[in-house]
């Protein structure tokens, strides 16, 4: 196991990352609200939880993961009745959409998934606690979390507090930090239709805040070692859940690292569905974009920076995918029929070298972009040791196993043997891609051409028409 270091938001500062069972890490992640398709932005949070997961196994410990489904708030009562739909009928869909795309970006599947409609005994034990410890207030029917009475609001989003007005309160879920009030723990409906549930704390329905509180216990039964969620969720989302469950459980604690992941920006500003600003994976696909390119970006930058997207750099990831795979191919080439296998231990001193600062940049924050320079640092130098023909067998499969090692974080490669195509699959192939290039579908011929290449077959545009030839 490897000592990692994590920037908690709580402090402010890189940590020395201690957890109680390194052999059972346990990590809890804001997940998806399902009344939408999920945006690239959203995904890139999402990916980042699936770094963080890849990147504790690499480094030697054990996880047990949740990422939660948010299957009722504001948004989704008003679009369910718009559509005449129950909470149930109207979220099924799109909890579906959330994880095929999850599968479409090779993302890891996370040991829990708890809905918050199917929490809701675990919100009204919250709140029974926090009434007998006096701090919560009843307005209109609904709860309200009284935060002058909680001491200690503001730890994570250093928000004073002292001098605010008392008795103020939102019943939205998102409101902004200048705005700080008491927040909603339990609704009572308000809209012709809405659902509710009837509970020992009243008829209603959770606050959104409440939601990841209460899911955290039912899955955990105590606080976690990580909470990740996108930077936007520090204050109110994450601040209120420290409230509720601090409040409930005193003494406890309810969570060790918290790690904030920065934005998608698109021509510098938030992608987000409200500014209309945002694209779906399920967009990018059918312009013919690759999931492994949209993946790579996504991953490549420091979860802590903000990361512009457009489609050149899209074009870039692919360009260093290539150029990753290319080397991956001439290995292989050379030495057809490697299995990779999950055994890691190199003897080169130049692999362990590279596999040891591999993993010092992922147990440093999770710096990825750093990872990714020690990963073409190698496709560099191994490039010239198969140029100068200063390999033999057993270091060619050692670079390979090398690569495989890389791959568990990135999850882009292809070590798979190549099957060969005769030489009229080929033919039809190129006539395909020529029709395609015609009526201008250019996704389609690039994926022809992809393929091709991934196979060894280069495609020559020559005066006298188009002309192939093996590798
Ligand atoms: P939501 O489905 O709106 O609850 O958001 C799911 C996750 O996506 C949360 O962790 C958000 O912080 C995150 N998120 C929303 N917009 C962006 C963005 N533009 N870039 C990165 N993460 C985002
Ligand atoms: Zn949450």
């Amino acid at each position: 196991m490897i000592e990692v270091y994590f920037h908690n938001s709580l402090s402010g500062k890189k940590e020395k990352f201690s957890p109680a069972d390194p052999k059972r890490v346990t990590v809890y992640s804001c997940g998806p609200t399902v009344y939408n398709f999920a945006h690239i932005g959203n995904l890139r949070a999402f990916l980042f939880v699936d770094v963080l997961r890849r990147s504790l196994k690499l480094l030697g410990y054990g996880v047990e993961m949740t990422m939660n489904i948010t299957d009722i708030d504001d948004k989704i009562i008003r679009d369910s009745i718009a559509s005449k739909k129950s909470i149930q009928e109207f979220t099924a869909p799109w909890t579906q959409a959330f994880f095929e795309d999850l599968k479409t970006v090779s993302a890891e599947t996370l040991e829990h998934y708890p809905k918050a409609t199917e929490s809701i005994p675990e919100m009204i034990d919250i709140i029974q606690k926090l009434q007998a410890k006096g701090l919560v207030y009843e307005k209109d029917d609904s709860l309200y979390f009284s935060i002058q009475k909680f001491n200690g609001y503001g730890r994570l989003s250093k928000i004073d507090v002292t001098g605010m007005k008392t008795g103020t309160r939102y019943d939205t879920d998102e409101y902004e930090k200048e705005d700080v009030r008491d927040f909603v723990l339990w609704k009572s409906p308000k809209l012709e239709g809405e659902a509710s549930w009837d509970t020992l704390v009243g008829t209603g329905r959770p606050g959104w805040h409440l939601e990841c509180s209460a899911m955290i216990r039912k899955v955990y039964h105590s606080g976690v070692d990580i909470h990740t969620g996108g930077v936007d969720l520090l204050f109110p989302h994450h601040e209120n859940e420290i409230a509720q469950s601090e409040g409930a459980f005193p003494g406890e604690t309810f969570v060790g690292t918290w790690l904030h992941s920065e934005h998608l920006l698109v021509d510098g500003q938030k992608m987000s569905k409200s500014k209309g600003n945002f694209y779906t994976l399920r967009d990018l696909v059918r312009q013919g974009l690759d999931p492994k390119a949209i993946r790579f970006l996504l991953i490549s930058a420091h979860y802590r920076s903000k990361l512009n997207f457009s489609t050149d750099r899209i074009a870039e990831a692919t360009a260093n995918i290539r150029k990753i795979q290319n080397c991956v191919d001439r290995l292989l080439d050379s030495e057809k029929g490697t299995i990779v296998s999950d055994s890691y231990a190199f003897a080169l001193p130049v692999t362990q070298g590279w596999k040891k600062e591999f993993e010092e940049s992922l147990a440093d924050d999770l710096n990825v972009s750093k990872a990714l320079a020690v990963v073409f640092e190698s496709v560099r130098q191994i490039n010239s040791f198969l140029d100068t023909n200063q390999t033999d067998s057993s270091q060619r499969i050692e670079y390979i196993q090398l690569f495989a090692y890389y791959d568990r974080i990135f999850g882009v490669l292809d070590f798979s043997s190549k099957t060969d195509l005769i030489d009229s699959e080929i033919d039809s192939l190129i006539e395909e891609r020529q029709t395609a290039r015609k009526n201008k579908d250019f996704a389609r011929s690039d994926a022809i051409r992809d393929q091709l290449l991934a196979q060894g077959i280069l495609i020559e545009d020559t005066k006298d028409g188009i002309r192939w030839r093996r590798k």
